[in-house]
């Protein structure tokens, strides 16, 4: 049965091999380093030949699904003996893509080395999340090696694209396999050992483009798609940010919580993003030249989406707030997604926090986050989430690293939870 006491001493064995292999469980994070997978391009072609070797030498069934040119993805399957009932499927997903290196000479060293120095793992992808995908593909792979009886199915899940929206990636996967569609997932994301997130935000990106005819700039015109742009800017952060969501009774403490941790990382008063909508002007341009009126101005927008926001109100209300300033103004949209939990309550984050507090013997903490992931498509189709993974340093910066001890607990967390969810005792 899952999640029974009987599967403890399997848990303990798993436990002890990987305490024992503590080296070759880092060496797989520090090898998914050293295989470059920035995106763009997202061209993961190399590091997932590598993890197809580990695989074929193991005996272990995989398929690699290319949809976009060099967008690898890497599905492979652990079939449990399946008794009784409805056969259970835990998904395993992990991305292999990761947020460009950016200016090297930032770096105080090679975003590519992998290196573990001061028990740090070093580099680009340590924490988002190369840390996450190696610890779910050393626990997958322990499975075999361990011949740990399954009697569910146990299916490992590593794709591209999922840091430019998934399309070719986790979504494609959710689309046209069904063996993706599992009775529930388990994630790598970073969160910190402790922290388990149980859900996020939503998106509305939009792109707004104001046109008109220009002209000579020495004439002085007033109303011009620059002008009207920056009114709509303003109008953005005083209107559309900061509308309050609708917080789930059972998310009550999750979300307290959550606000008081941004608040501690970030700054008192961060939190209020948590249950609020927020807004980014991430980009503008307009015009060709100083001395010419400028003919165009075009901006991109990040609207987050607390629980209780929809996508349509936020659509409505930008709507409104664009024609307002400039009737006839093109809104494209970029990018939308509801914002979406798993409950509390679900096995597999009460899994996943059993777990957590044998292996870090520290309190587990659910909390919500303000970024978006591709666990996203996973709840809407009511497959529940349990996201545990290393927390990382300088994520999207220079110097981004991870602790190696975090990860070998990250790696025991996820055995476990593989274990208690589809694992049998004989
Ligand atoms: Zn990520």
């Amino acid at each position: 049965m899952p999640g029974d006491k009987s599967l403890t001493s399997l848990k303990e064995r798993v436990n002890a091999a990987i305490e024992a292999r503590r080296g070759e469980a880092i060496w797989l994070c520090s090898e998914f380093i050293r295989r470059p997978t920035d995106n763009p391009p997202s061209d993961t072609r190399e590091l997932v030949s590598f993890i197809a070797d580990l695989l074929r030498k193991r005996d272990i069934p995989y398929q690699v699904h290319e949809i976009k040119e060099h967008n690898q993805n890497l599905v492979a399957r652990l079939e449990g003996r399946r008794g009784g009932g409805r056969p259970r499927n835990l998904v395993l997903n992990g991305h292999l893509d990761q947020f460009p290196a950016g200016d090297l000479s930032r770096w105080t060293f090679d975003p590519y080395c992998g290196e573990v120095r001061d028990g740090k793992i070093l580099g680009r992808g340590a924490g988002d999340m190369k840390g996450g995908a190696a610890a779910l593909t050393f626990a997958f792979m322990l499975m075999r090696e361990l011949s740990i009886p399954l009697e569910g199915d146990l299916t490992l899940m590593l794709v591209a694209d999922e840091e430019s929206g998934g399309k070719y990636g986790t979504k494609w996967l959710l689309d046209n396999r069904e063996e993706v569609r599992g009775t529930a997932m388990l994630s790598g994301e970073d969160t910190g050992a402790h922290l388990i997130r149980v859900g996020e935000k939503g998106n509305y990106w939009t792109k707004i483009t104001i046109t008109a005819d220009s002209g000579h700039g020495g004439l002085g015109r007033r109303d011009t798609p620059v002008t009207r742009m920056a009114e709509i800017v303003r109008a953005l952060y005083s209107e559309l940010a900061g509308m309050p969501g609708t917080t789930p009774e059972e998310l009550r403490d999750i979300i307290a919580f959550s606000r008081r941790m941004l608040d501690d990382e970030f700054g008192q008063g961060t939190g209020t993003i948590v249950d609020h909508t927020s807004v980014n002007v991430g980009t503008i341009r307009g015009g060709v030249k100083t001395n010419i009126i400028p003919g165009d101005c075009e901006i991109t927008v990040d609207v987050r989406l607390p629980l209780g926001v929809r996508t349509q109100d936020v659509a409505e209300r930008l709507r409104a707030l664009v024609e307002r300033h400039s009737p006839g103004a093109k809104i494209e949209v970029l990018s939308a997604a509801e914002p979406n939990y798993t409950g509390p309550s679900a096995e597999i984050l009460q899994l996943v926090k059993n777990n957590v507090a044998v292996v870090t013997q520290k309190e587990p903490c659910f909390w919500l986050t303000y970024t978006s992931t591709d666990a996203r498509f996973f709840r809407p189709l009511g497959i529940p989430v349990g996201q545990v993974g290393p927390a990382v340093y300088n994520m999207g910066g220079p110097n981004e690293y991870i602790y190696a001890d975090e990860y070998v607990d990250v790696v025991k967390i996820h055995a476990d939870t593989i274990i208690d969810y589809v694992g049998r005792t004989a």
